[in-house]
Order: structure tokens, then C-alpha cells, then sequence
């Protein structure tokens, strides 16, 4: 087979391997980045849960030191009963007054900082929540990508040897130059190439439609062993079955139909000339 022939069957089988890898790969960036939001989604419940046991811990000490006060107070009221004169019923009075305003900061403190709880607990229900949607999605999307590797894992580990066959038979440069155009241009490494007027002499590349001179396109119909590339998008070229050299195996076999032609035909003259001799 002429270079340009497995060129294009190794073209063949590397569209069919990027297709069915992109199927993969789209499916596993899905799956992937359900993965890494609900891996955030977690890291966000932890803070959100370490941010509610402190503000607990924040009401519990505000709650402690609420009862200290009371008894303090309570403690003042009683030596109140009890004071003996005016100066120190005065005393008393003023250190409960203050103790009572610092009473009051404490529950007032402790009231918005409950109001937090509150809050927190709320967010992180919403975010539990979240978490139980994110996990559905996340199961959908796995089970599309184990469904995905399951159809074309075997089909792709198939293609890829047919196309590791295709290419063994191109020779290393060209397999190399077509392995670059093909990843620069996902996998549309070869051009056709459009004639635009034969009598002109206007030919120009299927892909980019710029033009392609008449020397490529004469060199390219008289031999398939040479790999010319679109000067302006790289892909490699080639000429529609029709105006390419004829293949020297390809020749063996019209030669081959040629002969079985002539023997038809001689069968027939053959047939023909006993039909009369019956006559
Ligand atoms: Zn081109």
C-alpha cells in the first residue's frame, strides 16, 4: 500500500479512538468534578461545625458566669437585709447596681450569641442538605462513567490496537509528523484536496480552503508515497480515489479482471461457435 493509503487508514482508526476517548474522558471529567464539590462541600460542613461548638461553648461560659453574678447578687441582697448602717447599705447597693449592670450585658451577650446558634444550626442543615443533592448527582455521573468504560473500554482497547497496526506500517517521520497535526488538530490530520478548476489550475485544501498549488496536486497524482502538507493549516494531503496513482497491487488486480474478461470473452466465442457447429 502507498503511504498516503495508510495514512489514511491510520486517519480512520484515530478519529474512532479520539471519539471514543473523548466519550471517556468527558464523562470522567464530569464524575471528577462532582468529586471535588462535594470534597469542598465537606470541607465547609467541618468549619461550619467547628464554628457552632464554639459559639455552644461561647453561650455555656456566658451561661456560667450569668449564675455567678446571680448568686453574687443574691448573696449582696442578703447582706443588704443584714447591714448595720447607712454607708455600708450604701456600698452594698451600688456594687449590686453595677453587678446587675454587668448581669445584664451577660444576658444580653449570651442572647445574641444563642441567635448565632441558631443561625449556624440552620446553615448547616441547608448545607446537609446540599450535601444529600451533590451525592445524588455524584452517583449519577459515576454510574455514567462506570456505563461509559464498561461500552467502550473493550472497544477502545481494540482500536487502539488496530491503530498501533495502521501505524506500524507508515515510516517513522511521517507516523511522527501525523501524530503532531493530528493532536494540533483534534484529530483532522488529513486534507483532501477540492479541485476548483482543473483548466485553471486551481486546486485548494478540503480543511482551510486556501489555495494549494499545482505542483502538489501534480505530484500527488502521480505518486502517493510522499506526505505534503497544507501550507497554511499543516494537515497532510491528499487526492479523492479517483485522481490518485493506481495502487501497484491495486493495478494486479484490474490487470487480473482484464484477464477474466478475455477468458469470458472467449468462453462466450467459444459457446457461440459450438451453438453453430449444433446448427
Ligand atoms: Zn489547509
Amino acid at each position: 500500500m502507498a503511504l498516503l493509503d495508510n495514512l489514511l487508514t491510520l486517519h480512520r482508526v484515530d478519529s474512532q479512538v479520539r471519539a471514543l476517548r473523548s466519550r471517556v474522558s468527558s464523562a470522567e471529567t464530569y464524575f471528577k468534578a462532582q468529586e471535588r464539590q462535594l470534597a469542598l462541600l465537606a470541607r465547609q460542613k467541618t468549619e461550619l461545625e467547628t464554628q457552632l461548638k464554639q459559639l455552644q461553648a461561647s453561650v455555656h461560659a456566658l451561661e456560667v458566669e450569668q449564675s455567678t453574678a446571680n448568686e453574687r447578687v443574691d448573696r449582696l441582697r442578703a447582706d443588704l437585709n443584714t447591714s448595720t448602717n447607712d454607708r455600708q447599705y450604701k456600698a452594698i447597693l451600688n456594687e449590686m447596681k453595677v453587678l446587675e449592670g454587668q448581669r445584664d450585658e451577660i444576658v444580653k451577650r449570651a442572647v445574641e450569641e444563642m441567635q448565632r446558634v441558631d443561625e449556624t444550626k440552620k446553615r448547616l442543615e441547608t448545607h446537609e442538605a446540599t450535601i444529600v443533592e451533590r451525592q445524588k448527582v455524584r452517583e449519577v455521573a459515576k454510574g455514567k462513567f462506570d456505563e461509559c468504560m464498561k461500552d467502550v473500554g473493550d472497544r477502545l482497547a481494540e482500536l487502539e490496537a488496530e491503530r498501533a497496526r495502521a501505524a506500524d506500517l507508515v515510516p517513522d517521520r511521517e507516523r511522527k509528523l501525523f501524530d503532531r497535526v493530528a493532536d494540533e488538530t483534534e484529530g483532522e490530520a488529513m486534507a483532501e484536496i477540492t479541485i476548483v478548476s482543473l483548466r485553471h489550475r486551481e486546486f485548494a485544501c478540503g480543511a482551510c480552503n486556501i489555495e494549494v498549488p499545482f505542483e502538489t496536486y501534480a505530484r500527488l497524482s502521480s505518486n502517493s508515497n510522499e506526505a505534503i502538507q497544507c501550507k497554511a493549516c499543516t494537515r497532510i494531503l491528499f487526492l479523492a480515489e479517483a485522481n490518485r496513482p493506481a495502487d501497484p497491487k491495486a493495478a494486479k488486480g484490474t490487470k487480473a479482471s482484464e484477464e477474466d474478461r478475455e477468458k469470458a470473452a472467449l468462453a462466450r466465442d467459444k459457446a457461440k461457435f459450438e451453438k453453430t457447429k449444433k446448427l
